[in-house]
């Protein structure tokens, strides 16, 4: 098995934008619900395995383990190891590029760190969001911009060279001019990959409420686009690699991520997590307690799944191989799907060449900078 992903459901505090499933004050279910996490891997290992890939592209990745979240990082060490032993029986932890979230305002103290380097952990995934002080409080988010810093610098001292930070642009009362000097500021500090991502404002966020109750204004598509373009330019000319939409690397791709893009198998743990091993999706019940209880009762904690169709793997693949700057190689769509690109979509690939959204790569497809801009258009051609 290449690609395992592990779901922590617990936060200290809810994010006022965040939508994934995770839960405050709930800390008093870690242990239970990681002996219960391990009995699912368990379950898992002991069960089918997905086929390995059989494009040349997705088998070049590394095998993964992504610990996410939630806040994994509330979690102690030998609750960590415990995790990370269930998981080996499932993806070998040796030459695997084990990924976890982190928080700053958590525990993320240099002894914590230099633990999970030595429980084999290798990248860091880190969320900062903003260096907006006045923003941060707005998102709800338990850390300052200087905490940020610190949690980055301890991360690297620490021994984590394979550092992400996340961050998100459009936000409440933000001007282009603070997204540049964000911008500045980051690339100083010598990251090896950024994930920035557009503001989605959520339903049933209370954001989203206080947002729409015009209480706090967001800045519009027009000004959150040149926030986009700010920041091509900026981490371009910085030397970084624009791999995927939302994603720049000098040199460090997230294997896990690419794993997605390329429309991999994986299988999922925890509470909510969602795996796909052709041709079927699943997901897990999403409450802690219920998810406990299903696992203790010795059930897979399915809450549903979906076949897929043909069809289906075709247009995820395009979808989500769009993503990448590279795009969706010709054999790579032909090992995974089954047919060729121009068996699936010839005409739609034509029309979106002759209108200037994509063009053709090395035998595949790739987004055009304008189809970047407009790459729902494109994706819609192939749903
Ligand atoms: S820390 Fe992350 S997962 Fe937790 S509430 Fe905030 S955005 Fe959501």
């Amino acid at each position: 098995m290449k690609h395992l992903y592990i779901h922590i459901p617990f936060c200290h505090r809810r994010c006022s934008y965040c939508d994934f499933n995770t839960y405050a004050n709930m800390e008093s279910r870690i242990e239970a619900y990681v002996t219960a996490l391990c009995a699912e891997l368990a379950m898992l290992a002991a069960g089918p395995q997905p086929p390995p890939p059989r494009s040349a592209e997705a088998a070049a990745l590394r095998p993964t383990i992504f610990l996410g979240g939630g806040t994994p990082t509330m979690l102690t060490l030998a609750q960590m190891e415990r995790i990370l032993a269930a998981a080996a029986t499932l993806v070998p932890l040796e030459g695997a590029e084990i990924t976890c979230e982190a928080n700053p305002g958590t525990v993320l103290e240099r002894d914590y760190l230099r633990g999970l380097r030595r429980l084999g952990i290798n990248r860091l995934s880190m969320g900062v969001q903003s260096l907006h002080d006045p923003t941060l409080r707005v998102l709800g988010r338990i850390h300052t911009a200087a905490e940020a810093r610190q949690s980055f610098e301890d991360a690297r001292a620490a021994g984590f060279d394979n550092l992400s930070l996340d961050f998100i642009f459009g936000l409440p009362g933000q001007t282009l001019e603070q997204w540049e000097h964000t911008l500045e500021t980051i690339v100083a500090w010598g990251a090896n990959h950024f994930s920035l991502y557009a503001l989605i404002l959520e339903e049933r966020t209370p954001l989203y409420a206080q947002v729409t109750a015009g209480r706090i204004s967001v800045p519009d598509d027009d000004a959150t686009a040149a926030m986009y373009e700010a920041a091509m330019e900026r981490l371009g000319a910085a030397g970084y690699d624009h791999y995927e939409i939302s994603n720049w690397t000098r040199g460090r791709p997230c294997h896990h991520n690419l794993a997605y893009w390329l429309n991999s198998d994986y299988l999922a743990a925890g509470a909510g997590a969602h795996g796909h091993v052709y041709p079927l999706r699943y997901h897990n019940i999403p409450g802690i307690d219920d998810y406990i209880r299903a696992v203790t009762a010795g059930q897979r904690p399915v809450a549903g799944t979906i076949t897929l169709t043909p069809a289906d793997l075709q247009a995820e693949t395009m979808m989500m191989g769009l993503r990448l700057d590279r795009g969706v190689g010709a054999e790579h769509f032909a090992a995974r799907c089954g047919s060729s690109l121009d068996e699936a979509y010839g005409a739609a690939l034509r029309e979106l060449m002759a209108r200037g959204l994509l063009e053709p790569r090395e035998g595949g497809v790739r987004l055009t900078p304008r189809g970047r801009m407009l790459g729902n258009r494109v994706f819609e051609q192939f749903v």
